[in-house]
């Protein structure tokens, strides 16, 4: 169920309004359905073991499509978690949208009936034997491998930071399932405290959803501006890069918007520390030129701030073990990432011809969202089976990603785009570079369904 107290709604909506848009966003869900990138129909009678390491949105998404494609399935996911969250939701809870139990579900429910669940994490990859070993079973052999363990979330390499402690000092993120719901308290907390300084920090490294930590700025300004609080506190954006989005049309609206809101953007401040007792945080202030990312031993001066409310993104990376391993692009001053080295169409491993990665943990230059999900996992199911009967993988995948940049209470930036920054919009006639409450309510009503009843299904 969704929360019954969602936060402010727009002061123009009427209630026929609303429904209209509310019933436009489920059309264009249902538009997105039937838009469909996956034309692989014929069956494959090829058998082989597949390993798919991940049950997140890529893992389920992949396990669900390729047990479409393949008459003998012999599929295996391996997941560790017994509940699969909805990520994009995450800000919603935050926003006081949605619930917690609105984007919880059990793993077991989603991972389709064929497909072998093993309830373990992987610590150790072994391409060149085409093997893995798991904390629990041991070494699990495969012939192909689907690898989708996501991002890691690395907030120990902030001073002073832990996923486990948020919350204490005021500090947050909604970059985790329990600290959105912390954060939501948080915001309410301030219409009690009525005055503040609020910092938003963006980190060095490539994040999921980019846009979520423009979403959380602007989402609580708006919360305290529908109060008539926006005047007592000072809210200041801080970004690692020297940028606010890619492609440039919307990178210059949220500019636009940032400065409507009188939020100041400090560029190319890096959070480095965190002391949660005193409520100061620490910045590297980084040099001329820049680019994303920044080697992390340029030089630099210290700024450092204080705080009554701090929202934090981690730095991220691929999980240790595939950081660890000859799958991923080697690490050096700027590749920190470690993230699986596939080709950007493809998705194929570029050395080990039977795996293939997609989702987050991808190596890939664009956004990684959901919406990537969507569109790479019909590909990378079909040129995997193409793998699987010696053929070589004919599917390619443009790039497309979407981020739907809430900007206020009932309005969203639907940002989307591919390789190169092209920007692909759904509607080709909307100006993209315009907020609309129509997108509002296509991310609160209509992509969570088209996630569990599309996406996860293998149906878009
Ligand atoms: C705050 C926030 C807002 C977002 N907003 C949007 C949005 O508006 N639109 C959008 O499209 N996307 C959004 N996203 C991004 C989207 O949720 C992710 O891109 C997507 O979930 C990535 O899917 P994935 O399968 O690659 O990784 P995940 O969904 O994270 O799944 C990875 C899985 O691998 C498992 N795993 C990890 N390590 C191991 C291991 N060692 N062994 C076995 N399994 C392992 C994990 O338990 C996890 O279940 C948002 C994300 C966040 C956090």
């Amino acid at each position: 169920m969704t929360s019954n107290n969602p936060g402010p709604v727009p002061a123009s909506g009427t209630q026929t309004r609303r429904k209209f848009l509310k019933l436009s966003a489920g059309a264009v869900a249902g538009g997105l359905v039937v838009e469909r990138t996956y034309h692989y129909c014929t069956e494959s009678k090829v058998k082989a073991k597949i390993v798919i390491v991940g049950g997140g949105a890529a893992g389920v998404t992949m396990s669900a499509y390729l047990s479409k494609l393949l008459r003998h399935v012999d599929i295996t996911v391996i997941e560790p978690s017994e509940i699969h969250y909805y990520q994009p939701g995450y800000t919603l809870i935050a926003a006081d949208v949605f619930t917690p139990g609105d984007i919880a579900k059990p793993t077991k429910d989603l991972i389709p009936s064929p497909v072998k669940w093993l309830k373990d994490s992987v610590i150790e990859l072994n391409p060149d034997g085409n093997s893995l070993v798991t904390s629990a079973n041991g070494r699990v052999a495969y012939d192909f491998l689907v690898l989708v363990p996501g991002c890691q979330m690395d907030f120990n390499l902030v001073e002073g930071l832990s996923r486990e402690t948020l919350g204490e000092g005021n500090v947050h993120s909604i970059y985790d399932f329990k600290g959105a719901a912390l954060c939501r308290d948080a915001i309410k907390q301030l219409a009690v405290t009525k005055q503040g300084r609020l910092l938003f920090t963006n980190t060095y490294t490539k994040i999921k959803c980019g846009g979520a930590p423009k979403k959380i700025c602007l989402l609580t300004e708006d919360y305290l501006r529908q109060r008539k609080l926006r005047q007592y506190f000072d809210i200041t954006y801080l970004a690692n890069q020297n940028e606010l989005m890619k492609p440039k049309v919307y990178g210059d609206r949220l500019l636009e918007i940032f400065r409507e809101r009188a939020i100041p953007i400090k560029y190319k401040h890096r959070l480095v520390a965190v002391d949660t007792a005193a409520k100061k945080a620490a910045f590297e202030v980084l040099p001329e030129p820049t680019g994303n990312p920044i080697a992390l031993d340029a030089p630099h001066e210290r700024l450092v701030l204080d705080y009554d409310f701090l929202h934090v993104v981690p730095p991220m990376s691929a999980p240790d073990f595939v950081k660890n391993s000859a799958v991923a692009v080697p690490i050096d001053k700027v590749n920190q990432g470690g993230w699986v080295k596939v080709d950007k169409e493809t998705l194929v491993h570029a050395k080990f011809k039977n795996i293939i990665a997609l989702g987050d943990v991808a190596g890939i230059p664009t956004s990684k969202t959901g919406a990537a999900i969507r569109k790479q996992a019909p590909i990378a199911a079909a040129n995997l089976v193409s793998l699987m009967e010696g053929r070589a993988p004919a599917l390619k995948y443009n790039g497309y990603s979407a981020c739907p940049v809430i900007t206020q209470y009932g309005k969203v930036l639907m940002c989307e785009f591919g390789y190169d920054d092209k920007l692909m919009p759904t509607i080709p006639f909307l100006d993209p570079a315009v907020e609309r409450e129509m997108w509002w309510m296509l991310k609160v009503h209509g992509l969570k369904p088209l996630y569990y009843q599309g996406m996860l299904k293998g149906r878009v």
